[in-house]
C-alpha cells in the first residue's frame, strides 16, 4: 500500500511577516497539521521573522495563539502542539533597513549540504526586492535556497517583470516559487487526475463536443478591512489575472509530457499566449452596492468615486486547434449571493433526440468541478425517470463530493498551503507559477484594463 504521508527530509524555513494575518491564518496551521501527520521531521525549524519586539518564547505564545483560533482548541493534540511550538524561533529584523539580518544569519548558521532552506515572503510586495536583496547581501542564499512569494505579482506587464528581473538577479528561476494557492486545492489537482488518468474524458475534451467553459468565482464577503487596498487593485487585477486565468490553463493546456515543473507549466504558458484579446463587448464589470445592511463598496473601499471593480464577467477565447470556438466564461466577484468556486465544462447537446418531445429534454451533460464549498466532481446526466408512465427524461447527477468519502475514511480534507508549503521543501515547482507565466498573463490582461481606463 501506498503511504499517505511521504515526510520530507530536516529543513529551515524563515517566514517573513510571521506576524502577520497570512502566516497566522494559513501558514502556522498548515505546518502544524503536516507536522501532526507525520510528514515534518523532528530536525525541521520554522523561523519567524518581522519588526514585532518578540522572543522566542513570545513567538511561541502568538503562534499557539493562531493555532487556537484557525485550528480550533478540541481539533489540537496536546503532544503534536507542544512538539510544533518546539520547531519555533523568532527573530526580530526590518527587512528595508537590513536590521537583524546578521541575527538571522547567525540562527540559521552555515548552510548544510542538502538540507533545504527556504524563505516565505509573507510580507507586502513593496518588501519583495529590499528582501531578496538582504539575503543575498548577507550570504544567506546557497544553492539548496529557496524564495516563495504570492499575488500580486506585479501590477502590470511593466511592473510583473521589473519583480521577476529583481528575483531573477538574486536567484535561479528553479528556487523561486510563485505561489498561487488554488493550484494547491485537492479538486485542482484532482482536475489534472480527472484529465490526464482516465481516458473517459480527454476524447471528448475539445471544440467538437464542448459548448462553453464557465469558471465561476464567486464570494459573499465585501473587502471588509482591505478597502484601500483593494480599491488600487480591483477584481481583474486581484482574481481574473492569477486564480481565474490559472484555472483555465488547467481546463485547457494539452496533455504534458510528464507531471514535472516545466512539462506542466509550458503547456500554461502556450495556453496564455492562445488566448484570444478580449472585445470590448465581451467584457462586463461591476460594483456592489449597499443592501441587506451591508455596505456599498465606495464605503468599504473609502472611495466615494471610485470606479474600481469588484465584479468583473468576461468571455474569454483560446485560439488554437484545440478550442477555436469555444467562449470561455470568467467571471469573479465580491459581495455576490453565495462564496462557491466551480468549472463547469458544459458538452453539447445529443444531436438528434429519439425520444418524444412529451417524454421531456434531455439535459446538456455538464461537468463541474467545485473547489469551495464541498469541494468535489459532479457530473449531470439525463436518465430515464424512474417507474412506469412511459419514457419520461430525467436529470440527474453522478455526485463525487470528497468530503463524503474523506469522511468515510476518518481523513481530514488538508488546506492548500500544507501541499504547497511541503513542495517548497521537497523542490517541486509543478504547482507554482513560472515568472513567464506570469508576464504572459498580465500581456493579456493589460490592454483590458487600459480599454477601460481610456473610457
Ligand atoms: P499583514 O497582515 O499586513 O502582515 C505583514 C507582515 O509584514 C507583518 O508580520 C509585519 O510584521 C511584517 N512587516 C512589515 N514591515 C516589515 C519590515 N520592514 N520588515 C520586516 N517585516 C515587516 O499582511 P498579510 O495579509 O499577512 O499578507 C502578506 C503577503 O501575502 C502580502 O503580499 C499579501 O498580498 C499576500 N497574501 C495574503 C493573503 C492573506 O490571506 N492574508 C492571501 C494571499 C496573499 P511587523 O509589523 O511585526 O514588522
Amino acid at each position: 500500500m501506498v503511504a499517505r504521508v511521504v515526510p520530507v527530509g530536516a529543513f529551515d524555513l524563515v517566514v517573513f511577516g510571521a506576524t502577520g494575518d497570512l502566516a497566522r491564518r494559513k501558514l502556522i496551521p498548515a505546518l502544524y497539521h503536516r507536522l501532526h501527520d507525520g510528514q515534518m521531521p523532528d530536525g525541521a525549524r520554522v523561523i519567524g521573522a518581522a519588526r514585532s519586539e518578540l522572543d522566542a518564547d513570545g513567538f511561541r505564545r502568538m503562534a499557539d495563539a493562531a493555532l487556537g483560533e484557525f485550528v480550533g482548541a478540541s481539533a489540537l493534540e496536546p503532544e503534536a502542539r507542544a512538539r510544533f511550538l518546539a520547531t519555533l524561533d523568532y527573530v526580530q529584523l526590518d527587512a528595508v533597513s537590513g536590521e537583524g539580518l546578521e541575527a538571522l544569519g547567525a540562527a540559521l548558521g552555515p548552510a548544510e549540504p542538502g538540507r533545504p532552506r527556504a524563505f516565505y515572503l509573507s510580507v507586502a510586495p513593496r518588501f519583495f526586492g529590499p528582501i531578496a536583496e538582504q539575503i543575498h547581501a548577507h550570504g544567506l542564499a546557497g544553492p539548496d535556497c529557496r524564495i516563495v512569494i504570492e499575488k500580486p505579482l506585479g501590477h502590470d506587464l511593466a511592473t510583473a517583470r521589473a519583480l521577476n528581473a529583481c528575483f531573477t538577479g538574486h536567484f535561479d528561476e528553479r528556487q523561486i516559487y510563485r505561489i498561487d494557492h488554488y493550484l494547491g486545492k485537492e479538486t485542482v489537482q484532482n482536475l489534472m487526475a480527472l484529465r490526464f488518468a482516465n481516458a473517459l474524458f480527454e476524447p471528448l475534451w475539445n471544440a467538437r463536443h464542448v459548448d462553453h467553459v464557465q469558471i465561476t468565482v464567486a464570494e459573499s464577503v465585501g473587502v471588509d478591512g482591505r478597502g484601500p487596498y483593494y480599491d488600487g487593485v480591483g477584481a481583474m487585477r486581484d482574481m481574473v489575472q492569477n486564480h481565474l486565468l490559472q484555472l483555465l490553463c488547467l481546463i485547457a493546456m494539452e496533455p504534458p509530457a510528464r507531471f514535472e515543473p516545466d512539462a506542466v507549466r509550458d503547456e500554461k504558458l502556450k495556453v496564455l499566449r492562445a488566448l484570444a484579446p478580449v472585445a470590448e463587448a465581451d467584457v462586463v464589470r461591476g460594483q456592489y452596492m449597499g443592501s441587506n445592511g451591508s455596505a456599498a463598496y465606495t464605503a468599504e473601499a473609502e472611495a466615494a468615486d471610485s470606479l474600481t471593480e469588484s465584479f468583473v464577467a468576461l468571455r474569454a477565447g483560446v485560439d488554437n486547434w484545440r478550442w477555436a470556438g469555444v467562449p470561455f466564461y470568467l467571471r469573479t466577484g465580491k459581495r455576490l449571493r453565495a462564496r462557491v468556486s466551480e468549472i463547469a465544462v458544459a458538452f453539447r447537446e445529443v444531436p438528434h433526440l429519439i425520444f418524444p418531445a412529451r417524454g421531456g429534454r434531455a439535459q446538456q451533460n455538464v461537468l463541474a468541478i467545485r473547489l469551495q464549498p464541498d469541494e468535489g466532481i459532479r457530473l449531470s446526466m439525463t436518465i430515464k425517470d424512474p417507474g412506469p408512465g412511459g419514457m419520461r427524461l430525467a436529470p440527474a447527477e453522478l455526485d463525487m463530493t470528497f468530503a463524503d468519502r474523506l469522511a468515510a475514511s476518518a481523513l481530514r480534507m488538508p488546506d492548500a498551503y500544507e501541499r504547497l508549503v511541503m513542495d517548497v521543501i521537497r523542490g517541486d515547482q509543478t504547482l507554482f507559477m513560472r515568472g513567464d507565466e506570469v508576464e504572459a498573463a498580465w500581456a493579456w490582461i493589460d490592454p483590458i484594463i487600459a480599454g477601460w481606463e481610456e473610457r
